[in-house]
Parts: structure tokens; C-alpha cells; sequence
């Protein structure tokens, strides 16, 4: 990877942060390549310390790289963000617990993301150009990558007053806060970087210490303590509006700029890390039940909008200064009830037999091999996929495999794979089909798998080929407890929710249940808005009438089938799909086979599949989306 330069040097492990231009923003990759160098020299008795620095003169690493996480969080996809802050959260905190000495070289910027990888090590140097902050309370975040601990045990209120002002640090204000440990002029420290990996040790670090320059912000200390000493965010603003020296204006004016919601929380949890003597895991924690929500209940995208996409700096903030209530704080630090944030290693480098590379498969194995894993792939047709080596047949994919993905049209085509492979997969692997297939050849197909001596999943997935390509797809996942736990790290990667919903052959039926309502709704949808259109009500009133009333869906709210209305979504672009009719009419027929073989009465979603069918087969549904159900009832008249 060019953007940080990952090797060993002497006796030092090394990471140099390379992307100067973007004076270092922390990628996801890069994060996953930090946290992954971390862990191979945690156990190498070569390597007897790190050191992390960064390219250029102008910052270590001014933040998280956060375009991608407001690109995401925008079209209403809130997991790429959870899981970045996660792993980024993991690797803070492998860095905060090292047992061998990391050094870290903190010129120009650090801020937010950079304070994670460079503030966290044993030896933090800093130097004349060094400026470090937390400044998240103004894009509505709150200082997190485990700053919030660092802030919490800063003297007196300094924490507060750095969280809440976002106010920048030289480097003897960084040492007085516990944001850096030695001041070495920068003039010397390639020679002392030199030194630390050709010896192993830090003696020279040591040596070229030199007394920490004054700390401003030490002198404004009794000051910091008065103002910012209050229980709530509203004690502050009190006690900042009733002082009239420059400090305190200068304070509250840089308070008034950043979100509220943000600074409360900050506030609270501060406060809670102190009180109740909290380690650097419960921080992260308090932060990620924070970040975890803070694009869709909090501030965030708003205050990037603002600050970086925009750049009106005139955000509109979802809380006045004034007033932040208690219940807003507690819904933002709640525990997470979604994904946990964990801290063990992530299970790296299985390796994975992939059958199936179509539309949905291709990328699905893309981002295995992206994570590390090693995937050979197998297709009846000849399919190349980055970071995939291709098999001659399925049994060869599958054989020696610790996992083997099938990702195929039905389930006579998996039952037909089934055969070949599970003669050829190893005692104890797993079988994880995430096809969408019938209930009955998932059993079937379990069934032998299970007899072999293997684990079988059936986890067919929503999300469409937009979720596949961006790894944040749901698994619906039927089989044992133990399949599931290990093909959990792979759910991860190639989605952002999965649920265990049973043994065998549940995965198949929440699927098609879900999506049988799903077809239902999207026609009820459609059906209403050519009634309304008959009866002049406009589109755009019903919208805002039926979305925000016992009418309301996911068809209606999510994915509105009338171009213009709503969000946007594929009526938006000429019914183009998005989720192709004819792939609603394979679900629905699954249901109706489920329905039929159990003896269901499922006289609506019965109606649905005659109607996906006529459309699909008899009109113009085929290669249209499936909400383009709209148009076609606009044309309609009463039978
Ligand atoms: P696709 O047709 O693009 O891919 C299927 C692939 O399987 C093809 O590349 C085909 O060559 C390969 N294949 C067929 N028989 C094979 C065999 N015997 N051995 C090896 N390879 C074989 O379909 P897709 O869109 O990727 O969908 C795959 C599955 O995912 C389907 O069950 C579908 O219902 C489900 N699904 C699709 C979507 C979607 O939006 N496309 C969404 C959710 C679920």
C-alpha cells in the first residue's frame, strides 16, 4: 500500500504514514494495515519496539479519512462508518496496550483520528511545529479513538476545555495535558529515529530530551478549572456567559460554533470515566455507542456537510446551546444493541473455496480478498475478480478450504454444486451457501453437508449488488451456533448486519418471508399512487401524508416507486434497477413452493407473484426494477 509504509528496520517495527498531500487523513486501510503490522510484531522477538511517523512537515496526521463514511452515511448507509470506527477503535486500542514500547513522532498536526495512532504509544515526541487537538465536537462527533480517556485524565478541566473549544495544543500544552511525553527539537530527530532501530531501545530518545517549552494552557489552569467545571454542558455556557475577560469570550465563542449534542455528551462522559474510574476499553466504548449513531440520531453528517462539503460553516444543529435534554444524552450513550465493539484480533486469513462469481459473488469474494483472506474462486464462466485465483472446477475451489461460499442462481444449480464439492471440503469446514434458493434444498443440501462431517449455512443476503460491491450486505443465516460463530468475521466483511435465525433452512425462510412482504407492499405502494393519481391527489401530498402515517413502508419511505418523490431510487433513473422484477418474481415463487409445502394460506403474497409474473412474463417488467410495478398500473384501467 503506498499510502503508509508498513517494514522493519533494525530492530524496530516501522510505520510511516505516506499520504503528505492529505497531510496523512488515517484510511480504513490504512487503520486495517497499522492494526495487522501491530499484531505480527506483537510476537516476533525481532522486532523489540515500534515506531510510527509520518511523511511531510505539515502534519503526523490530521484525522479520520471521512469522506467515504459521509458518501455512505448520506445514502442512508450507516454500517460502513460503525464498522470503520470498530476497527479503528481495536487498533487505538492495541496500541494503547502494547507490550513493547511504541514511539511515536508527532510533528505539525495531530488531530482526532492521528491522535489515536500517535497520542497512545509509551514515548509520544513532539516538537516546535507540533499542534495537536481534538476537535470532533465540531463536525458532531465527540473526541473518540480513545482521546476521550486521554481528556478525562488531563488536570482539572483541561479535558473539558480542550473537548468543548476544540482549541489546539503546542507541544509543552500537549506534555501538560498527557498528550505527549518528551520534547525533542526536530532538528534531531533523524538521528535519534536512526539511533532507537539500529540499537532497540530508546536510550536516545532519552539522551536528546530536552525540558518541554511553557504550556500556555497551564498557566490558564485555575481559569479552565472555574469555567469548565460545571455538571452539564449548560453549567458551562452559564459560567462562560456570566464572565467578561477575553478568555472566557474567546471560549464561548468557540463553544457556540460546535454542535451541542456533541459537547454534552462529551461533558457526560467525561464525567463518567472520572467518576467511576473507567479503563481505556470502557472509553472506547462510551465513544463507539456514540459514533455508532451519530449519523443517524446525531450531528455528523450535518456537520461535515457544513465544514467539509459545503463549507458554509453555518451548520444546523439539531440542539440549541442552551438546551440539550437529558434523554438526547442518554439515547447517544446507550449501549449499542447492532454490532459490539470488540477487541480481539480479527480472524485474519482463512482460506475460502468461492463458487458462483456472478454479479453478486464476484464482489462478495473481492472484499474477502480484500480483508486479507486467501479466496480461490470457480465459475462456469470465465470471471477474473482482483485479489481471486481461479480453480479449474468447484471441487478444486472447495477442497483444503476452510470455508467454501456458493453464491449461484437456484437451488437445483446449488444442489447439482452441493454433490461435487462436499465429497471434496476437509472434516469440520464450513459449507455457507448465499444463494437464494428454496427452504427445501437448503434442508437437503444442509442435510449431506452435515453427514460429511461439515457445517452448513444457508445465509442468503439483502442488500442488492450496491451492498455486495460495498461490503453492507444483511445475511439471514439458517444452521448450528458454532457454523455461525465461525463464519461470523466473514459476515463482517462482506456485509454490516447478519442474524442467526435458526437451524437449517431459516436463513432461506426469513428471506423469503421478508420478501414476500416486501413484493406485497411495493404493489399495495404502486397501486395507491395510481389511485391517488385517478382521484387528484398530488404525488408528492401522498408522499407526505402516507410516509409519515399507518400507510408507511419501506417501499413508500426508503424506495419510493414514483420518480421524483422520496429518496431517491431507482424511479429516479427511468426504473433501471436497483432489485430487477423478475429476480421479485424468483422470491415470490419460492414463497408460494414454501407456502404450498406447508400448507400456508398466503392468499396476498399469492396475488403478488401472479402480478410480478404477468408483468415479467406477459409485459414489460423483465430488465425493470421491480417498483416499475407504478408505471405500469398508471397505464391500467379496472379490469
Ligand atoms: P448471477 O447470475 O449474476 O450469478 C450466478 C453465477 O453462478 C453466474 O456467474 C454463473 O455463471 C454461475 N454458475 C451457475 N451455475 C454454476 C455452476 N454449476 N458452477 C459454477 N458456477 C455456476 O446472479 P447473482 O445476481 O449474482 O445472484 C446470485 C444469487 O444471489 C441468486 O440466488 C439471487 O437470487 C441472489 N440475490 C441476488 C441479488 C441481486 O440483486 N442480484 C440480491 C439478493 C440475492
Amino acid at each position: 500500500m503506498t499510502d503508509i509504509d508498513i517494514r522493519k528496520d533494525g530492530h524496530a517495527g516501522r510505520i510511516t504514514l505516506n499520504r503528505p498531500k492529505a497531510l496523512n487523513a488515517l484510511t480504513y486501510e490504512m487503520c486495517l494495515a497499522i492494526e495487522e503490522a501491530l499484531w505480527t510484531w506483537r510476537d516476533d522477538p525481532t522486532v523489540k519496539l515500534v515506531l510510527i511517523d509520518a511523511e511531510g512537515n505539515k502534519a503526523f496526521c490530521a484525522g479520520g479519512d471521512i469522506a467515504e463514511m459521509y458518501a455512505t452515511g448520506t445514502a442512508g448507509n450507516f454500517g460502513y462508518g460503525q464498522r470503520f470506527w470498530r476497527d479503528e477503535y481495536r487498533m487505538n486500542a492495541l496500541i494503547a496496550e502494547y507490550p513493547k514500547s511504541v514511539v511515536s513522532f508527532l510533528q505539525g498536526f495531530t488531530m482526532g483520528g492521528g491522535v489515536g495512532v500517535g497520542c497512545h504509544g509509551s514515548h509520544r515526541v513532539v516538537g516546535d511545529s507540533s499542534r495537536i487537538a481534538m476537535p470532533e465536537c465540531g463536525i458532531g462527533l465527540i473526541p473518540d479513538v480513545g482521546g476521550s480517556y486521554l481528556l478525562a485524565h488531563a488536570p482539572g478541566r483541561l479535558g473539558e476545555y480542550l473537548g468543548l473549544t476544540t482549541d489546539r495544543m503546542g507541544p509543552g500544552d500537549a506534555i501538560h495535558a498527557g498528550f505527549a511525553d518528551l520534547y525533542v527539537p526536530e532538528e534531531s530527530w533523524a538521528g535519534v529515529k536512526a539511533a532507537i532501530c539500529a540499537e532497540g531501545n530508546v536510550a536516545a530518545l532519552n539522551e536528546a530530551a530536552q525540558p518541554a517549552p511553557d504550556a500556555r494552557l497551564a498557566a490558564m489552569q485555575p481559569r479552565i478549572d472555574a469555567l469548565f467545571g460545571g455538571q452539564s454542558l449548560g453549567d458551562i455556557v452559564n459560567a462562560l456567559k456570566g464572565d467578561t475577560d477575553e478568555f472566557a469570550a474567546d471560549a464561548l465563542a468557540r463553544v457556540s460554533r460546535n454542535a451541542p449534542l456533541s459537547m454534552a455528551c462529551t461533558v457526560e462522559i467525561l464525567h463518567r470515566l472520572r467518576r467511576e474510574q473507567l479503563d481505556i476499553r470502557d472509553a472506547f466504548d462510551l465513544e463507539y455507542r456514540f459514533t455508532s449513531r451519530a449519523m443517524e440520531h446525531g450531528d455528523f453528517i450535518e456537520g461535515i456537510r457544513a465544514a467539509i462539503i459545503d463549507k458554509d460553516k453555518s451548520p444546523h444543529w439539531s440542539h440549541d446551546l442552551g438546551g440539550v435534554p437529558a434523554d438526547a444524552i442518554d439515547t447517544m450513550l446507550r449501549p449499542v444493541t447492532g454490532e459490539k465493539l470488540t477487541f480481539e484480533r480479527k480472524a485474519q486469513g482463512m482460506k475460502i473455496g468461492f463458487i458462483g462469481l456472478g454479479n453478486m459473488g464476484a464482489p462478495m469474494a473481492a472484499n474477502l480478498a480484500k480483508a486479507g483472506h486467501e479466496v480461490i474462486g470457480y465459475d462456469m464462466a470465465t470471471v477474473t475478480v482482483n485479489g481471486v485465483s481461479n480453480a479449474r472446477n468447484g471441487a478444486e475451489a472447495a477442497s483444503d478450504a476452510d470455508v467454501v461460499i456458493t453464491m449461484l442462481p437456484n437451488g437445483s444449480i446449488l444442489r447439482a454444486v452441493a454433490a461435487e464439492v462436499i465429497p471434496a471440503m476437509k472434516n469440520g469446514a464450513v459449507l455457507l451457501d448465499c444463494s437464494t434458493v428454496d427452504v427445501e434444498s437448503a434442508r437437503a443440501v444442509a442435510a449431506d453437508a452435515d453427514a460429511a462431517g461439515l457445517l452448513p449455512l444457508d445465509a442468503p443476503v439483502s442488500g442488492g449488488i450496491g451492498g455486495a460491491a460495498a461490503g453492507t450486505l444483511t445475511f439471514m443465516v439458517g444452521g448450528s451456533k458454532e457454523a455461525y460463530q465461525i463464519a461470523l468475521p466473514l459476515f463482517e466483511t462482506m456485509g454490516q448486519k447478519s442474524v442467526h435465525c435458526g437451524p437449517s433452512g431459516n436463513g432461506q425462510a426469513a428471506k423469503i418471508c421478508n420478501n414476500m412482504i416486501l413484493g406485497v407492499t411495493m404493489i399495495a405502494t404502486c397501486e395507491a399512487f395510481a389511485l391517488a393519481d385517478k382521484l387528484g391527489l398530488d404525488r408528492q401530498a401522498m408522499f407526505d401524508v402516507v410516509s409519515t402515517s399507518s400507510g408507511y413502508s419501506w417501499s413508500m419511505n426508503a424506495y419510493c416507486p414514483a420518480p421524483g418523490i422520496g429518496p431517491k431510487s431507482p424511479a429516479d433513473n427511468d426504473y433501471k434497477p436497483g432489485f430487477a422484477a423478475e429476480l421479485m418474481l424468483k422470491d415470490l415463487r419460492l414463497s408460494q413452493q414454501a407456502a404450498e409445502a406447508s400448507d400456508a394460506d398466503t392468499p396476498l403474497g399469492k396475488a403478488a407473484t401472479d402480478l410480478y409474473r404477468r408483468f415479467v412474463e406477459e409485459e414489460d417488467g423483465t430488465g425493470r426494477d421491480f417498483s416499475a410495478m407504478l408505471p405500469r398500473f398508471e397505464k391500467r384501467g379496472r379490469e
